[in-house]
């Protein structure tokens, strides 16, 4: 409890984190990723493993409809099971996209060579996690994987409640 206490000292900031099929068909590497998770001091506000449908994959990529990838991205993400979390620590958004890496596997092998993409993605789409790029795109994706979870609900209870420690 000391511990929460003491790195919750600053507003706790929600996100909504995805390990991706390639990485969910693996035990090991889900394991060696929840563990990243918890060695980066993200509480797990809340998780699941889903199976999207196609056109689940369809409404959540549609800002990248008519780009090269979308065809394999979009079958890739319907193709077996995923895991989502709804992450909370001081500037989670961030956090995160830091600890994924870059979305090009072989640029993030350079540029970020510790990084989740660069160890376990296997190609520019099978590239392991998603993690929302902002506190608005975390607000909307949030609701898209945990319908049922309200953000202003648990910012209201939850977030006071951990930040004011025992
Ligand atoms: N993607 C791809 N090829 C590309 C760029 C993106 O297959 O050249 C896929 C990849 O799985 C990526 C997803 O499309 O994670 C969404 O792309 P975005 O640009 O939003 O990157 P992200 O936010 O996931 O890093």
């Amino acid at each position: 409890m000391v511990l929460i206490t003491a790195r919750c000292a600053k507003a706790l900031q929600l996100t909504l984190a995805v390990i991706k099929p390639d990485a969910v068909a693996h035990p090991l590497i889900l394991e060696a990723l929840h563990q990243k998770i918890l060695e980066n001091k993200f509480i797990i506000v809340k998780s699941k493993e889903i199976v999207w449908q196609r056109r689940d994959s369809e409404r959540f990529y549609a800002e990248h409809k008519g780009r090269f990838f979308y065809q394999r991205l979009v079958e890739f993400m319907s193709s077996g099971p995923m895991w989502a979390y709804i992450l909370a620590r001081e500037e989670a958004v961030s956090h995160w996209r830091a600890l994924m890496g870059p979305t090009k596997v072989f640029r993030a092998r350079y540029v970020a060579p510790g990084s989740i993409r660069a160890g376990f993605g296997l190609t520019d789409t099978r590239n392991t996690t998603h993690g929302s790029d902002s506190e608005d795109s975390a607000r909307r994706e949030i609701a898209f994987f945990f319908p049922e979870f309200s953000v202003a609900e648990w910012m209201e209870s939850a977030e006071p409640a951990f930040r004011a420690g025992p």
